[in-house]
Parts: structure tokens; C-alpha cells; sequence
């Protein structure tokens, strides 16, 4: 099955889903990694935090893979927001990768406390400059953090990286992202295998699509306008998660799903306002 592609505010363009790599490290996750770019993910989600772009590099080379057909993408984590360390933390992503430059690079967290993301982003924009990054990103960024951006940088991101799923649908946030030319992208769009996989009310919305609830749930991402990042160990629920793109969900179906929001529907709490990322 063919996955659409979309083209993101800079001109890259972007599959409509990434396959996500959290806690695949090691040879076991070069396997995952490996499965997932054979299964037909060409964006692939990393972090400096999650100690697994030697995997990812890996896992691209012995992939056999275009370089240039993929979209690899890692994160600068929050103990390095100042400007000369997130230049030298891009440049040991890339030795760590092997790579000569990544598609993407996000900062992780905004980390609204310790105050240093403007420059961090100042250093992205270089970085790009530079040839290291095709297109420049963050994660877990509100409104206000954003328009920090714009106002001292003139530049926005490319996509807002944000936590969303059925229990935590984000609207205000997405529209914002929408109305400044921002793709959304959803973390943990799963809800990392909460419950949710289990609710009756999405069950029986699968029944009647004769399709999974994961599926059901990517594909309610994706009529959101937002990418999902599932991040699935083994070949077979890699393949069952990029099956999405041959149904459609009602608007009835999406109103249903819609009554799921919880005020506070966040896995573990972690509010970007008061949260710092390591
Ligand atoms: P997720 O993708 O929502 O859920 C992953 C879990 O779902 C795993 O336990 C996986 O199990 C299971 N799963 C996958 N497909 C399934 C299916 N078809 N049926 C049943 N279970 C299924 O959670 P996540 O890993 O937290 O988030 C996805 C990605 O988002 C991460 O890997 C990471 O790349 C990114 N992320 C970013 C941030 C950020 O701050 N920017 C934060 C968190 C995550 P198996 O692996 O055993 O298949």
C-alpha cells in the first residue's frame, strides 16, 4: 500500500506516517528498525534521549535503502539548549548515525524554566546553514513557546511534535499549529498501548471498518491532518499500522471517537508549561 505524502511549510516532503523507535536500542532494535523500512516506513523518529542512533544508522545501511528516499529525524535534549552545545550535540548525532545529515531535527522540550530555547532553536537555524538538517522542528512546543520563536527568530518549525491520542485530541493546539503553516505530528498516538486498545467504543467502531482498533486510531489521526509515529517492535503490527489509507472513518465515527477527549487525557502528566526534559 502506497502512503500519501504531504509537503511540509519548508518544501520537504513527508510521509503521512513515521515509524516511531522509543526503547528500540541495540541489535534487537537495528531488527525493528530494519523490519520497519522494509515494511514501507520512510520516516523514522529518534532521539539524543533514547540512545539508539547507532541503531537507526544501522539499520538504514543494512536496509540497503535510498538514503535519499527516507526521512530521519532526532531530537536535541533539554541539558543542551545552549547555543555551542546543540552545534556540537547535531554533529554527534550525525557521527553517532553515520549519517550526513538528518531530515530532521527537533528540540525535544521546551524546557520554559530554564529559558534556553530560543537559542537552541538559533542553533538549529544554523545547523540547517550549515547542511546538517534539512528542516528544522520541536516537540511538546504551546503557542506561547512558538511565538517566542517567531518574535526573536523570525522562523517557525516545520512540524509541532505533540502527545496525542483519542484520550488527549489537543484541538486548540492543532488549530494553532494549522493557522502558522505547522504540521502536527502525534507522539504516543496509541496511547502507548493504555486501555484505549481496549475501549469498547473504538472496538466497535473497528468491528464495523473490519479493521483493528490501532488502525482505527491511526486513521482517526490522519483525518486530523496530524502524522502518528506508532512505534511497534515485530513485522506484523508494522504492517497492521500503515494499513490505514484504504478506508475512511464517518464523520459520525469521528464524532464518537471525539467523546473520548479527557480533560486531562496526558499518559504520564507531562505538561510542556512545567515539565523539563533531561
Ligand atoms: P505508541 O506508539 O502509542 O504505542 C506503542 C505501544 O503500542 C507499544 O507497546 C507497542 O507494542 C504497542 N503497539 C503498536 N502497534 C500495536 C498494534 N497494532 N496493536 C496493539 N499494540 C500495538 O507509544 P510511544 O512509543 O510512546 O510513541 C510513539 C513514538 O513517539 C515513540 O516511539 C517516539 O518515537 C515518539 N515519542 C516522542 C515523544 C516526544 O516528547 N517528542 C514522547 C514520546 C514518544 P510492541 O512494540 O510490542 O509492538
Amino acid at each position: 500500500m502506497i502512503i500519501p505524502s504531504i509537503t511540509l511549510g519548508d518544501g520537504l516532503t513527508f510521509p503521512a506516517i513515521t515509524f516511531g523507535t522509543y526503547k528500540l536500542n541495540g541489535k534487537a532494535g537495528v531488527v525493528s528498525m530494519k523490519s520497519a523500512i522494509e515494511a514501507g516506513y520512510h520516516a523514522l523518529d529518534s532521539a539524543v534521549n533514547y540512545e539508539n542512533e547507532g541503531a537507526l544508522g544501522e539499520a538504514i545501511r543494512q536496509s540497503g535503502h535510498k538514503r535519499e528516499h527516507l526521512r530521519i529525524a532526532s531530537k536535541l535534549p533539554g541539558r543542551h539548549h545552549h547555543f555551542d552545545e546543540a552545534i556540537v550535540m547535531i554533529e554527534e548525532s550525525l557521527y553517532r548515525a553515520r549519517l550526513d545529515y538528518f531530515d530532521l531535527y527537533y528540540i525535544h522540550w521546551p524546557n520554559p524554566k530554564q529559558g534556553l530555547y530560543v537559542e537552541a532553536w538559533k542553533a538549529l537555524i544554523e545547523a540547517k546553514k550549515r547542511g546538517y538538517v534539512r528542516s528544522i522542528a520541536v516537540c511538546n512546543f504551546l503557542p506561547e513557546h512558538l511565538m517566542k520563536l517567531k518574535e526573536e527568530t523570525g522562523v517557525l518549525p516545520s512540524i509541532n511534535q505533540i502527545e496525542l491520542h483519542p484520550y488527549f485530541p489537543q484541538a486548540e493546539q492543532r488549530a494553532f499549529n494549522k493557522q502558522h503553516g505547522i504540521v502536527t505530528q502525534s507522539w504516543s498516538p496509541l496511547g502507548r498501548a493504555s486501555d484505549l486498545l481496549t475501549n469498547p467504543l473504538l472496538e466497535k467502531i473497528a468491528e464495523k471498518h473490519g479493521k483493528s482498533v490501532a488502525q482505527i486510531v491511526l486513521r482517526w489521526h490522519h483525518q486530523l491532518d496530524a502524522i502518528p509515529i506508532p512505534k511497534a517492535t515485530h513485522h506484523k503490527r508494522q504492517m497492521e499500522n500503515k494499513d490505514i489509507f484504504d478506508f475512511s472513518l464517518t464523520d459520525e465515527d469521528m464524532k464518537s471517537i471525539a467523546t473520548l477527549a479527557r480533560p486531562d487525557g496526558r499518559i504520564k502528566g507531562q505538561d510542556p508549561a512545567t515539565h523539563e526534559g533531561a
